[in-house]
């Protein structure tokens, strides 16, 4: 197999480029073995082979044996001498973070309830204290950490990196967030909606590997989408592309947190949802709802299969302005398995245009409730330079 980066130039230069390359997408796919890479950079296997030697000598890669399709295979991973992020998950609701190896791989992760109107100041000491803690507890320090992700379950400005609808996280409206936080644990930090993070996550690592365009539903107490066109979230000119949970569905529905009427998340969200069974069932929380409806309560199963609908109709509208390849769907409500895929592809189908319908996939998400923290710890990992630029680093040609 020729070889085809770098046609002109000295041999010195063209290896660097071949090492750029290998490294490039051994960061981009965390795990990935040397046939892998030799497909993935069009480099011939003997090339990467030299190469990943040159890089392991170096420390600057790990490498173990796997297998793929029942054959021995070398995996290549980024060493963790390089550095960490922080990926970091702020709900409506609840608090994840993560602390991940160049490679993504999470070593070590924190989960805890938030009250309902949680504070940014708040939030973002909680935040720094457990990185400080998650930090010690690998034995690793501050300045190990490159970078950290921070997916937030609302629209942001990707200019400022602050909340771009405000209302909806009302506790993080005019915060900037990525500056805050940087203040509080030293090290660069990128802000992004946590729709687009587990779009990104899902098309990386999950459900979504392979196609182009992806388009990842979210179907918790809000509901989202985020779009990856090319590998690459598009997130619209202001940052509110996807919000799908925003679409009018019923010009004459109640008013929306967000001060429109009739929006997929005031008829179709979980409060909708759940004042739908209040007289019947109570104060139910949307995991009850969720667990009564797999328990086979035939009230809470109709209501999640209205909602279903209801979703269907807003993405496929959004299915024939994208044309997506594959939709993969997330959130608490995924939970239910069939009980909402199937009313939902029912409907999105009965409302897509005809000839992308049979081609439009709708499957469930592969990363299930981790989705946006891994997706905030992609997202950390494309923000930061990792020493893979190599400068300084000296190589031992042992080709
Ligand atoms: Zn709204």
């Amino acid at each position: 197999m020729a070889d085809t980066a770098t046609p002109f130039g000295s041999q010195t230069s063209l290896r660097e480029a071949n090492r750029a390359r290998i490294l490039d997408m051994v960061k981009k796919f965390g795990a990935i073995t040397q046939v892998e890479l030799a497909d993935a950079t069009r480099l011939s296997p003997g090339t990467v082979s030299v190469i990943v030697k040159e890089l392991l000598e170096a420390g600057i890669v790990n490498t173990a044996p796997t297998s793929r399709s029942g054959r021995r295979a070398v995996q290549v991973t980024l060493a963790r001498r390089l550095g960490l992020v922080a990926g970091i998950h702020i709900g409506r609701r609840d608090l994840k973070l993560a602390l991940a190896n160049p490679s993504g791989e999470i070593l070590v992760r924190q989960h805890l309830p938030l009250a309902k109107e949680h504070r940014a100041d708040t939030g973002l000491d909680r935040v720094s204290l457990l990185i400080s803690d998650m930090l010690d507890h690998i034995g690793a320090t501050h300045e190990e950490l490159l970078g950290a992700g921070v997916a937030l379950d609302a629209p942001v400005d990707s200019h400022t990196g602050m909340v771009c609808s405000p209302g909806l996280m009302r506790g993080w409206d005019q915060v900037p967030i990525a500056e805050s936080l940087t203040k509080r644990v030293g090290c660069p930090v990128v802000v992004d909606n946590g729709v687009n993070l587990g779009a990104l996550a899902e098309c990386r690592l999950g459900a979504g590997v392979g196609a182009n365009p992806v388009v990842y539903l979210s179907t918790s107490y809000g509901i989202g989408a985020g779009i990856v066109l090319d590998d690459v979230v598009f997130r619209g000119f202001s940052g509110t592309a996807g919000e799908i949970g925003h679409v009018s569905i019923d010009p004459d529905g109640p008013i929306c947190y967000c001060g429109n009427r009739g929006c997929l998340e005031v008829v179709a969200g979980a409060s909708a949802m759940l004042e739908a069974l209040r007289l019947t069932h109570g104060n139910l929380s949307l995991p009850d709802l969720i667990e009564q409806a797999l328990a086979g309560d035939v009230a809470s199963r109709r209501v999640i299969e209205d909602a279903a609908r209801n979703i269907g109709v807003a993405l496929a509208a959004l299915c024939n302005i994208i044309d997506p390849q594959r939709i993969v769907v997330g959130g608490e409500l995924a939970r239910v398995g069939d009980l909402f895929l199937a009313p939902l592809r029912s409907v999105t189908s009965r409302f897509t245009l005809p000839s992308s319908t049979p081609t439009i996939e709708i499957v469930p998400s592969a990363l299930g409730q981790d989705c946006e923290l891994v997706g905030a710890v992609c997202h950390a990992l494309d923000s930061v330079t990792l020493p893979g630029n190599l400068e300084g680093v000296v190589f031992h040609d042992v080709s």
